[in-house]
Parts: C-alpha cells; sequence; structure tokens
C-alpha cells in the first residue's frame, strides 16, 4: 500500500481494524507531515506490535533522486526514480517577480502527475515516448516532501505543470491536492495550487464543481482551431468555443481569474494578427495571459521568436485590451520543459547501458 496516498479517514479505520484507538493516526500523520519521519521504527510513540503490521502493510518507500540539475539561477530540477523504475521530474522555482508579474516571496514546486504523457503536444518532451502509467496521489506528495528535504527551502505554492496531464489522473490528482491541503498534511492553501490542463472539458467542469479553490490554468497556444490543431492534438477532441465555455463557466462558479498560458513559437503562433486573435477570443474570460517563449527541445524542429517579436506579441496583446505578460527570464526555461531531463538521462543511460 502507498504511504502516502491515504487520508486521516483512512488512517482512522485502518488502525481501528488493527484494534487501535483513533488517536493512533493522529500519531501516524504527525510522524509523516509534521516531523517528516515514515520509517516506522522511529516512530517511538506508537506500540511495536503496530508499528511491525504497519511496516509490513505499508512499507515505507521514497521517491529515489537519481539526478539534479540547475537553471543557473536557483531553479533546480529534479530527477527521481520510482519503486518500478519508470522516472519523473520536480522542478522547485525560487520567487521571482518576472516570473509571476509581481514582486512575491513565494517558492513554488512544479509537480509531475503521470510518467509521460498521452496527449502528444508537438512541441513538448514528456509527450514524446507516449503515456506509461498515472502517478499515485503518493508519488506527488512525496514529490513535494522530498523536494523540501532535499532543498532545506519550504515550499508554499505548488503547480502541477510538470510531466502528464493533470486532469487524466483525476482523482490521484484531486486526492494528492486533498492531502497536501489538509491540515493534518502539509497544509497549503488550495489558492496556492495551480493545475495547468491542455484543456479536458469534462475535467475542467468536474473542477469548477467540487469545493477547492484551486486555480486552473489552460495551455492555449493557439488562437484558432486551425492553429492550435496543428500542435495539440486534443484540439480536435475539445475544440476552442468548447474549451472557453467551460473556463468560462469555472470562472463563474469559482469567482475567481484563470491563466492562459500561451507558448510564442517562432512562425506558427507568434505573429501580430494571433494576438489580436487570442485577445478577441479570450475577451469575455476574466483571465491573464501568461507568454512564455518556447523552449526548444531536443529532436524538435520549434524554434523560439526572438525577443523583439516576443515583445511585440505582448504589446499587440495589450493594445487590444488584455491583461497579459511575457515570461522573459532565461532561467526559468528548466520549469517550462519538463519531461526534457528524462528523456536526456533516458537516452544516456540506452547509450550507456546503464542505470547510473
Ligand atoms: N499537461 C499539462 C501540464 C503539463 S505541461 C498542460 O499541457 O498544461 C506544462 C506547460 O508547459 C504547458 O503549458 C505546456 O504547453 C508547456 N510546455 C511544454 N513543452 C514546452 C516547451 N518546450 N517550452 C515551453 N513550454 C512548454
Ligand atoms: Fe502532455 Fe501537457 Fe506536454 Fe501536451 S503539453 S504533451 S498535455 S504534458
Amino acid at each position: 500500500m502507498d504511504l502516502l496516498s491515504q487520508t486521516k479517514e483512512e488512517w482512522e479505520a485502518r488502525v481501528a481494524e488493527m484494534g487501535q484507538p483513533k488517536f493512533r493516526a493522529k500519531q501516524i500523520l504527525e510522524w509523516l507531515y509534521l516531523r517528516r519521519v515514515r520509517n516506522w521504527a522511529e516512530m517511538t510513540n506508537l506500540p511495536a506490535p503496530l508499528r511491525a503490521s504497519l511496516e509490513e502493510a505499508f512499507p515505507p518507500a521514497a521517491l529515489a533522486k537519481v539526478r539534479e540539475s540547475g537553471a543557473g539561477d536557483a531553479t533546480r530540477k529534479f530527477l527521481f526514480g520510482l519503486a518500478d523504475g519508470q522516472m519523473i521530474e520536480s522542478v522547485l522555482i525560487p520567487a521571482s517577480p518576472a516570473f509571476y508579474g509581481e514582486a512575491s516571496d513565494r517558492r513554488t514546486i512544479c509537480i509531475s502527475t503521470q510518467v509521460g504523457c498521452a496527449y502528444g503536444c508537438k512541441f513538448c518532451a514528456s509527450g514524446l515516448d507516449g503515456w506509461k502509467r498515472n502517478l499515485t496521489a503518493g508519488e506527488m506528495v512525496d514529490q513535494f516532501l522530498q523536494v523540501e528535504a532535499l532543498s532545506g527551502e519550504k515550499i508554499n505554492n505548488i503547480v502541477f505543470m510538470g510531466m502528464g496531464e493533470p486532469l487524466a489522473n483525476y482523482d490521484n490528482l484531486m486526492r494528492a491536492i486533498g492531502i497536501l491541503n489538509a491540515q493534518w498534511g502539509p497544509g497549503l492553501g488550495a489558492r496556492h495550487m495551480t493545475v495547468s490542463t491542455s484543456g479536458l472539458v469534462p475535467q475542467i467542469r468536474q473542477l469548477a464543481d467540487q469545493s477547492l479553490q484551486v486555480r486552473l490554468a489552460i495551455s492555449l497556444h493557439g488562437a484558432t482551431d486551425v492553429v492550435r490543431g496543428e500542435i495539440m492534438p486534443v484540439n480536435k477532441k475539445y475544440p476552442l468555443g468548447e474549451l472557453l465555455d467551460a473556463c468560462e463557466e469555472y470562472v463563474g462558479k469559482k469567482k475567481q481569474r484563470i491563466t492562459f498560458e500561451y507558448i510564442l513559437i517562432r512562425d506558427v503562433n507568434d505573429m501580430p494578427e494571433q494576438a489580436a486573435l487570442l485577445a478577441s477570443l479570450t475577451r469575455r474570460i476574466d483571465a491573464k495571459i501568461n507568454l512564455i517563449p518556447y523552449n526548444v527541445v531536443e529532436g524538435l524542429d520549434w524554434q523560439r521568436p526572438e525577443e523583439g517579436r516576443q515583445e511585440a506579441f505582448l504589446a499587440a496583446l495589450r493594445k487590444a485590451g488584455a491583461l497579459a505578460t511575457l515570461r522573459r527570464e532565461k532561467g526559468h526555461d528548466i520549469a517550462a520543459a519538463c519531461g526534457q531531463l528524462r528523456l536526456q538521462v533516458e537516452k544516456s543511460f540506452a547509450a550507456e547501458g546503464s542505470v547510473n
């Protein structure tokens, strides 16, 4: 069983089955999330026979760091090995006014939700090798715990923007959010968590209907069905009109501004007329447009437009009345391209024929 996927209620049920009082669940949760201890032997206030049965039912496995890399600033990227040998990435992004568009002392973790991705966006490294499997809630929670432990930093913001499509792993995602948000867990406010999606309409509506105030970011990347359809196959299933209807519903129900992410790819979606179309397309929705210069992926032909062109796109959007920002720092490239470190390392493992 997965130690970090359990809720308080589930721990209570489990200890009751083992003939123990309810407060044992509270003790377990204090060890896991307050003292950050998951080794049963160290949980000295639990009776030894209970520890022995728990050890058997919930082995204290942890994500194992395979590699770490930095982007020249304080951004750190972690490659983790899972129990079945698969690999995922998490990124720690330091406070940065340019990243958030405002002065801030936030430290953000970018969490992966799947191994690989089935959605096959043409510009993205995460989907290049297809989809392998969903992450469990515990594997998402553990990215948070491990990155805090490895960095010594307290994280106060989460974006589900790593490898994978979070809304295609909806139940595990919501379970992880519930645990990360819980008072008995890390206790991070739902408003400090952002789910990024390529636009799965039914799940956006589902998210709109549940009570947590998590934030929503939509990977738009195209202002017409033709342009978006060329680079994001998901657009055939959920075209822009339907997607924007779901976004409008989300904003209406949550009373909350959403974010449209728009990667600028040279000669694909960075023409000034696309900016005007983007502004008019999104006008009906209370949203901020976040422009992200494309991060070149090895093996793919897409290019990043030069800075002048990025600035011109931003100016055209603003002129058309849109609320927009442009991510300018190169140091954050690393965060916008989850999936690449895994790909590089897997390639080098294949070349070396070894795993370290
Ligand atoms: N599957 C979800 C979340 C993970 S991708 C989604 O698509 O939203 C997180 C963000 O990184 C998305 O906006 C995605 O389009 C963007 N992205 C992917 N590859 C990129 C690259 N090479 N350069 C810049 N952004 C990229
Ligand atoms: Fe998957 Fe998101 Fe990458 Fe598209 S952009 S392939 S949905 S991870």
